[in-house]
């Protein structure tokens, strides 16, 4: 467990409030693998005993014990405001198991609870379980999620819903918020042990170089501007870019009201909270810079004492300013990629502007026009109308393809090896906000197949799978999902 957080100031030791009659939603069997869980033909752990355990009623299974669990403190920014104190308010770290913390969200009250019931409902635990699984095998960091726990108690909400727990699991789930919330208090000293925790256990290339609080931020930061690269290049949206849900790893965290942009809005706003449009999925690679400015402030003690003749202000505002031109050359190379482009050419960064305002002009669906370019050849033929019909616009869309194709001119690849190149990189299948609200409404009447059916399609995003063509689907009109809060 992260040892810098172990401690009377920093978490309190509770143990789960246990939940009636618990019951498996889904297992995660890639996640299961993970921490060596054994499951059986049911897809459930062999033993049974895990069943309490993931639903927070009991702390040892087999020669397994968790006599320790805690929740953490943390602070943070939300919706760029200082919020002050927060926590895990209804996350509980049972412990490690083969280099995984894990935690059950959804566990009960804690001290860091507020107004809060420490609880979380069915419907957004099935959506953190299943976009954390589908991130991860789109190659995105993330923390992962190995279960879903139901059970029948009542959790009011803006209607009255029943609680779920979700296990998560992350090498570590230290957040940026956590070192908010030290600085804030003026504590140095817990500062420096939560620097000094991640390095140790995370981040051991900044061990040896002179100054590794400095190095230390400058990896943080550069894990998050490639992560938030990876989120654009898929069309993901977090929807709440708060630095208490920016994990100090890099890793995507705290699912709430997320989407993939399905028909492309470049200012898509899939959280409704969010009025202003804060994050929007145009503004999140200068949200995430925005809470590393946060990170940077809260290290400004470290620094100082690391490079006391140096102006340590000065030494992370050189730092961040490292942020945009990593973020631009991650979603330069992404981008490329999924245009099957492997030369660099001068063009390529408002070719694939070009792209992305034409999607967003014509509201093309973003996977499939992305997936569909793959079909596109050197020369024209039948097999570009596939991808031209995804635009009103036809006239717009030729003038694209034209000079892509031109573009193309400079590959050495043939068309079929970009072909294949190109579906490792662009997903057929991704997490779609009316998908999940199917899948969420059947387990609701508890019938778990259709959360069960999209965590194995979405665990293969790339390949084809004839039998579920229709969960490639953009969604029709009358199933667009638009009421998602951060009510969860
Ligand atoms: P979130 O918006 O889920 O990232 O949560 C923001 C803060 O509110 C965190 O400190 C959470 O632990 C806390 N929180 C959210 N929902 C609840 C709840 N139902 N009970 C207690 N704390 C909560
Ligand atoms: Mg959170």
């Amino acid at each position: 467990m992260a040892f810098s957080l172990i401690g009377d100031d920093t978490a309190q030791f509770i143990a789960p409030t246990p939940i009636p009659d618990p019951y498996w939603v889904a297992v995660s069997p890639r996640a299961a693998e993970l921490i060596q869980l054994p499951l059986g033909a049911d897809r459930l752990p062999i033993d049974p005993d895990w069943l309490a355990v993931l639903a927070g009623n009991r702390l040892e299974v087999g020669d397994i014990a968790f006599p320790n669990p805690m929740a953490t403190v943390y602070s943070g920014h939300q919706f760029g405001h200082w919020a002050g104190q927060l926590g895990d308010g209804r996350a509980i770290l049972l412990g490690d198991l083969h280099g995984q913390e894990l935690q059950l969200k959804g566990a009960g009250i804690t001290r860091y609870s507020r107004m809060g019931d420490g609880r979380a409902v069915l419907r957004s635990s099935i959506r953190e379980f299943l976009c954390s699984e589908a991130m991860h095998a789109l190659g995105i960091p993330t923390t992962r999620a190995l279960s879903v726990v139901g059970s029948k108690q009542g959790v009011r909400r803006e209607t009255m819903e029943t609680a779920a727990v979700c296990a998560r699991l992350a090498p570590s789930f230290i957040r940026i918020g956590h070192f908010e919330h030290f600085a804030a208090l003026g504590s140095t000293q817990r500062l420096r042990e939560l620097a000094n925790d991640l390095i140790q256990n995370h981040y051991p290339e900044c061990q040896h170089k002179n100054g590794p609080f400095l190095e230390l931020f400058k990896a943080i930061s550069e894990r998050s501007a490639k992560l938030v690269a990876h989120w654009q290049a898929v069309g993901f949206c977090h929807g709440v870019l708060n630095s208490d849900n920016i994990s100090a790893l890099g890793l995507t965290m705290d699912y709430g009201p997320f989407g993939f942009l399905d028909h492309t809005a470049l200012n898509h706003i899939c959280n409704h909270t969010d009025t202003g449009g804060r994050y929007a999925y145009h503004r999140q690679p200068q949200i995430m810079h925005w809470n590393m400015a946060c990170l940077a402030n809260a290290m400004i003690p470290l620094i100082e004492k690391e490079s006391p003749s140096e102006d340590a202000a000065d030494l992370l505002r050189g730092a961040l300013s490292a942020f945009p031109p990593s973020y631009e050359a991650h979603w330069l190379t992404l981008f490329r990629k999924k245009l099957g482009l492997e030369a660099e050419a001068s063009g390529d960064m408002n070719l694939i502007e070009h792209l992305l305002q034409l999607m967003h002009a014509n509201r093309a669906d973003f996977t499939t026009t992305f997936r569909l370019l793959a079909a596109i050849e050197k020369n024209a033929s039948a097999l570009d109308s596939g991808w031209r019909d995804q635009f009103a616009d036809r006239e717009g869309a030729d003038e694209w393809l034209n000079m892509y194709r031109i573009r193309l001119e400079q590959e050495n690849t043939t068309d079929d090896q970009r072909k294949i190149q190109m579906n490792r990189v662009n997903p057929k299948y991704i997490l779609r906000n009316h998908l999940a609200q199917q899948a969420i409404v059947l387990a609701q009447a508890d019938d778990f197949s259709g959360v069960n059916t999209l965590l194995d399609i979405l665990s293969n995003p790339f390949d084809e799978q004839p039998a579920y063509d229709a969960y490639a689907q953009a969604p029709l009109p009358n199933e667009v999902v638009t009421d998602l809060s951060c009510s969860s």
